[in-house]
């Protein structure tokens, strides 16, 4: 089989270098085990803060307190992915069998079926799983709805809006009654958002000389939630922007995963004070025990057809390390994936 390690710690920006495709004999089957051949992986943002020594080499990362550790020097790297179940020896899985797990960025394992779950029966197509109908989806859904308060009515802004989870969030405001305001990088991605998925207003922030002014112009009666994927300038932009009460949805610092310094701001921070702001950060992992109600609420959009998605795909398991970089080019439309 061929897996990804990773063999050296970037410094700012990642590039192939850092990465290594090793090939490696797997053993024969013992009882209780079973072999995977993976169809999809993911390929995420949050990986840039395990590429570090430990949580003190980098100011900006997002690992600690029990979340995640650093990815190890040639060592498999894990991530998430779908695969199907082609040799078994263990009670619970037979071949056939399409399952998640997080042993991505490799196309064959043996596994002793822990940390394996197998796939719902459903009419979502397979790949969907790790985004949308996945923890991409789950984090939209969290983060507005339990982590925001989200309310009908209300005007909320969301940063890399055109992403995996920043499409569903748009949407999902959307079906609350809510205007969305969204930031994107290019003007496909704010056409798909205003003509697609019914976004009120997206500013293409990369063509846009002051994103405060785009930003003021555009909440005109202020901003009720933040969603924030972003950090910095966005989220300097939108404290100046909250209405009294406002929630701040603290998602991601997408703007910052490779920055050797640590961040300068905010520096409005005293808002959240006068204006009697909450702003809370959350690991939508942590909602997983509320996954079966999301996926309920899923189908039943998708069945209305009041909700989509769309996938940037790359095919190859040797493509992985460059899709991933990619994903700080704003290249992906949706949920970035690699096809094997
Ligand atoms: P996306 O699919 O949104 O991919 C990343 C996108 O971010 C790119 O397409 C790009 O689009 C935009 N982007 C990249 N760099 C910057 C930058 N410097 N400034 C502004 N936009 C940028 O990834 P995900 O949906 O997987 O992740 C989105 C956010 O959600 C991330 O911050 C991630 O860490 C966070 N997240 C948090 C979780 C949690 O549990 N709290 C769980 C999962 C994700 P564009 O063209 O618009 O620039």
């Amino acid at each position: 089989s061929q897996e990804f390690h990773l063999t050296s710690y970037p410094q700012g920006k990642p590039s192939p270098n850092n990465f290594r495709l090793c090939t490696k004999e797997l053993p024969p089957l013992k009882q209780g085990q079973l072999l995977i051949e993976n169809q999809w992986l993911s390929v995420d943002p949050y990986m840039r803060s395990r590429m570090v020594k430990t949580a003190a080499a980098s100011p900006n990362n997002l690992i600690g307190a029990g979340a995640i550790a650093p990815f190890s020097l040639n060592q498999p790297m894990e991530g998430g992915a779908i695969g199907k179940v082609i040799e078994s020896q263990h009670t619970d899985f037979q071949v056939g069998d399409l399952v998640n797990s997080f042993h991505g960025w490799r196309n064959a394992f043996v596994s002793d079926g822990r940390g394996l779950h197998r796939l719902p029966e459903s009419n979502l197509p397979t790949q969907s799983y790790l985004g949308a109908a996945g923890l991409s989806g789950l984090t939209a859904w969290a983060g507005l709805y339990w982590i925001g308060g989200l309310r009908e009515g209300e005007t909320v802004l969301i940063s890399a809006a055109s992403g995996a989870v920043g499409s569903m969030a748009c949407q999902l405001a959307k079906l609350h009654g809510c205007t969305v305001i969204a930031t994107v990088g290019s003007d496909d991605k704010v056409q798909w958002l205003e003509q697609e998925l019914g976004v009120d207003k997206a500013i293409n922030y990369k063509d846009t000389i002051n994103l405060g002014a785009a930003l003021t112009d555009a909440c005109e009666n202020g901003i009720d939630v933040c969603f924030e994927n972003v950090g910095g300038d966005h989220l300097q932009a939108a404290i100046n922007l909250m209405n009294r009460h406002g929630r701040i949805v603290l998602c991601g610092l997408l703007s910052q995963y490779n920055s050797e310094t640590p961040a300068a701001g905010p520096n409005n921070l005293n808002q959240l004070i006068n204006k009697s702001l909450r702003m809370e950060g959350f690991v939508a992992s942590d909602f997983w025990h509320m996954y079966p109600q999301y996926i309920t609420e899923l189908n039943q959009w998708k069945a209305r057809d009041e909700i989509q998605w769309q996938e940037t795909i790359v095919e190859g398991l040797e493509n992985a390390p460059q899709a991933f970089i990619d994903l700080f080019d704003g290249k992906n439309i949706g949920k970035m994936l690699i096809k094997i």
